[in-house]
C-alpha cells in the first residue's frame, strides 16, 4: 500500500470512489472564490479529501469578528491576508496537494481565464454583484458552479451544471429584485450553519468531480438551522434571464 492508499483508505473503500475515483479527485482543480465562513470549511474538506489543486481567492484580511465561523484562522492570524493564510493552513492539512493563494479582486478581466482552467467553481462570496459576475462567467465557459449562502440561522446550497445543456443559472434564481437581501454583518449568523453549508459545498463538489449525480443539481437546498429542518426547491429557467435566457443570444 502506498501512503496515499492509507491516507484515503476510508474514501477508496466507498464503491462510488475506489482508487480510480480518488485519483480523479487528485487530478482535479477547483477554484474557491471567498475564503470566509463558507470557503474555509469547504476548502478544508476538499483539501483533506485529496482534491489535487485548490485555488483560493479572497482580497480581504482577517478580522476578529470572522473567527467564530472562518475556521481556518486563529487569534494570531487577525490582520493577515485571508488567501495566503488559508493556503498556508490547507497545505498543513494536506501537504500532498497544490494550493494556490490569489489575493486580488477577481474582475471581469481576470475571471474568464481562471474559470476556464479549473474543473469546478465554488461561489463562497457574500454579495450579489460578485455572485452575478461569477455566474455569468461560469455560464459562458460551461463550467459547473456550486453556490452556497448562509445568514442568521439559514443556509442555502445549489449546484448549477453549466457544463450540461439547458439548465437554469444562478441569475434565474436571484435577480435585482433580491438585491436588498442583506449580508451577515448586518443580519448576524450562527457560526456552525456556515460550517454546514461549507461542508455541503465540499460534498457536492466531490460528487461532481467524481461524475456522480446529485438531487441538488438545478435545485436549491434550504436549511433552517433554528427549526432543524431542510427542504429542496426546484429552480426554473427564467425565460427573460439576462444570462441564460432565450433572448440573450447565449
Ligand atoms: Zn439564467
Amino acid at each position: 500500500m502506498t501512503t496515499d492508499d492509507i491516507r484515503y483508505s476510508r474514501q477508496i473503500t466507498l464503491p462510488a470512489i475506489g482508487k480510480n475515483g480518488q485519483q480523479r479527485l487528485g487530478d482535479a482543480s477547483v477554484l474557491i472564490i471567498g475564503a470566509g465562513g463558507l470557503g474555509t470549511p469547504a476548502s478544508l474538506y476538499l483539501a483533506s479529501s485529496g482534491v489535487g489543486q485548490l485555488l483560493i481567492n479572497d482580497f480581504d484580511s482577517i478580522d476578529a469578528s470572522n473567527l467564530p465561523r472562518q475556521i481556518l484562522y486563529r487569534d494570531d492570524d487577525v490582520g493577515k491576508r485571508k488567501a495566503t493564510t488559508a493556503a498556508e493552513k490547507l497545505r498543513q492539512v494536506n501537504p500532498d496537494i497544490n494550493v494556490i493563494a490569489m489575493g486580488e479582486r477577481l474582475d471581469r478581466d481576470a475571471l474568464p481565464e481562471l474559470v476556464a482552467s479549473v474543473d469546478a467553481v465554488l461561489d463562497c462570496t457574500d454579495n450579489f454583484v460578485s455572485r452575478w459576475l461569477i455566474n455569468e462567467i461560469t455560464y459562458a465557459h460551461n463550467k459547473p458552479l456550486i453556490v452556497g449562502a448562509a445568514i442568521r440561522w439559514e443556509g442555502q446550497v445549489a449546484v448549477f451544471r453549466n457544463d450540461l445543456a439547458d439548465g437554469p443559472c444562478y441569475r434565474c434564481l436571484y435577480t435585482e429584485d433580491d438585491e436588498n437581501l442583506n449580508d451577515c454583518a448586518g443580519q448576524g449568523i450562527i457560526a456552525p450553519v456556515a460550517g454546514t453549508v461549507g461542508t455541503m459545498l465540499a460534498t457536492e463538489t466531490i460528487k461532481l468531480l467524481l461524475g456522480l449525480d446529485s438531487d441538488l443539481q438545478n435545485r436549491l437546498w434550504v436549511y433552517d438551522g433554528l427549526a432543524g429542518s431542510s427542504r429542496t426547491i426546484g429552480i426554473r429557467t427564467r425565460e427573460n434571464c439576462k444570462v441564460c435566457g432565450a433572448n440573450t443570444g447565449n
